[in-house]
């Protein structure tokens, strides 16, 4: 069983999990994420090292990062 540990909604604050599971697919969206906050529609990316998690926002597409200048 793996727990990914309780994150913040960046947004307002709310708490986001913990949550345990056997298996942790990896989030590419919103809906894949194990951890959201539903007032938000923000997800938490399933990497268990807080320091790696990405914020997911529903309503926006997946894209990569804009390159740097
Ligand atoms: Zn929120």
């Amino acid at each position: 069983m793996i727990t990914l540990p309780r994150l913040r909604c960046p947004n307002c604050g709310k708490a986001m999990g913990p949550v345990s599971a056997k298996e942790i697919p990896p989030a590419n969206k919103f809906e894949e994420c194990l951890r959201r906050c539903e007032k938000c529609r923000i997800g938490a990316s399933n990497a268990k090292n807080p320091a790696k998690v990405k914020f997911i926002h529903a309503d926006q597409p997946q894209e990569p990062a804009p390159p740097k200048p």
